[in-house]
């Protein structure tokens, strides 16, 4: 077997225990997942790109030590010791990747999704990113631009800032933060 699948047969394993002695509903887990997937994390990434979009001090600490800037927000913790911001512009676009696993920022973006685990966008995106964009994201970038992989680990977190959209200039904060996404925030969208 390998690790991965020794992994979910234990993780199976503890859940059916819970459940049968009534310790946890049968949907908890789910709920839980979901709850991290959709809402905890990529929420409170948007936050932060939010924050960064309106304040250029705040910006420039969280370029340069993300870790220190989310934890101005109160966010961090688990899986997010390491947190590094990269910024997308007109010439540049970062899209992030774990090629080893999947290393990811837990306290911006919550639970990476299933995609973002697969052994074919690990692969694939450091092989052909510009394609993979094109192809399985529908994300046609210019030939003008440049396109830089980061490979997270446990050590180097990445998440992206992505541009902020035309015709928000007046936008609050809040109002921003709506239109963040987790996509975005991996660099396989923009706004
Ligand atoms: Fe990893």
């Amino acid at each position: 077997m390998s690790d991965e699948a020794e992994l979910r047969a234990r993780v199976k394993a503890l859940e059916s225990l819970l459940v049968e002695r009534g310790l946890i509903g049968a949907d908890t887990v789910d709920q839980i997942v979901e709850v991290y997937e959709s809402e905890i994390g990529p929420l409170l990434g948007a936050k932060v790109v939010a924050r960064a979009w309106v304040d250029p001090g705040f910006k420039e600490r969280l370029l340069s030590d993300a870790t220190a800037a989310c934890g101005e927000l109160g966010i961090g913790g688990l899986q997010g010791e390491q947190l590094v911001a990269v910024e997308n512009t007109d010439s540049v676009h970062n899209v992030v990747v774990c090629t080893l696993c999947s290393c990811y920022p837990w306290p911006v973006l919550g639970i990476p999704p299933n995609w973002y685990k697969s052994p074919e966008y690990r692969a694939r995106m450091v092989a052909e990113p510009r394609r993979v964009l094109a192809e399985d994201f529908g994300l046609p970038l210019g030939e003008d631009v440049e396109i830089r992989v980061q490979d997270s680990s446990a050590e180097m977190r990445y998440f992206t800032v992505p541009q902020r959209p035309a015709g928000t200039e007046d936008w609050d904060e809040e109002r921003l933060a709506g239109v963040v996404t987790r996509e975005s925030m991996v660099g396989v969208a923009v706004l």
